[in-house]
């Protein structure tokens, strides 16, 4: 494991009481859980916006959020700096749409203004000009992280450009990912990843939880568990993609 706690493997839920669109907060129980399935000793942490971010965690995760509670939490986030300490010392971060944003190096905040992120990852969001990018999304993972196809719910006006120091996550099949019409799909770098997948992304994709697990533990497999539930939901998620208008 990266850290040698005796407290186990540590999530941080960042600022449920800002960034938890579309159940996003079901990706900590996801994680939780499959550490749990896996007799991992773990212990979880829901940081609200008025408390610090602790830099002791080993798998941080970010939610959604509507654009002012967005510009709020950057705000916290950019004046705690305790997320960017962590992930100098190699913490893992999952963040999802707004939160995907908040951790790129800019975006476009409610009153129009461009707001400096975190700059975790090489991403900058800009506004979109065209429709809203609503709607289930299927995508596939990129090749060197091994897991199976994405499928997921986005809804949002921002459109990411992914810069040179980090891979797309994901190239769609259906639905619009970053928005920027090239086909790619979140981003990650290491063990920073971003997605516009909601759903609750986990939820729908366990193998993602898995990854930050064996990210965590420094491991290459994990003893498998009973995955039909998770399987049948996702065949049915992609039957729905594939049945909208692409
Ligand atoms: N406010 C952001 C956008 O519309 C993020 C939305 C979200 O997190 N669902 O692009």
């Amino acid at each position: 494991m990266r850290s040698t706690s005796q407290n186990g493997l540590r999530l941080v839920w960042v600022y449920p009481d800002l960034l938890s669109t579309y159940g996003d907060q079901g990706n900590v129980l996801v994680v939780e859980r499959r550490a749990r399935q896996r007799g991992l000793d773990v212990s979880r942490l829901d940081v609200r916006s008025d408390q610090q971010i602790p830099t002791s965690g080993d798998i941080y995760l970010i939610g959604g959020g509507e654009d002012r509670p967005q510009r709020l939490a950057a705000e916290r986030l950019m004046r705690d700096g305790g997320l960017n300490r962590a992930v100098a010392n190699g913490a893992i971060v999952f963040s999802v749409c707004a939160g995907y944003q908040i951790i790129g190096h800019e975006f476009v905040n409610d009153l129009g203004q461009r707001q400096q992120g975190l700059g975790l990852l090489d991403v900058i969001s800009t506004r979109g000009e065209g429709a809203r990018c609503v709607g289930d999304v299927l995508a596939d993972i990129d090749e060197p992280l091994g897991l199976p196809p994405l499928t997921g719910f986005e809804n949002h006006q921002g459109v990411t450009h992914v810069g040179p120091t980090a891979r797309p996550f994901a190239r769609v099949r259906f639905g619009n990912g970053n928005g920027t019409g090239d086909g790619y799909e979140g981003a990650y770098k290491d063990t920073v990843f971003g997605t516009y997948m909601h759903g609750p992304v986990m939820a729908r994709n366990p193998h993602i939880a898995d990854h930050l697990l064996k990210l965590a533990l420094d491991v290459n497999g994990l003893p498998p568990v009973d995955d039909q539930w998770y399987e049948a939901l996702r065949n049915e998620r992609i039957a729905a993609a594939t049945a909208q208008p692409a």
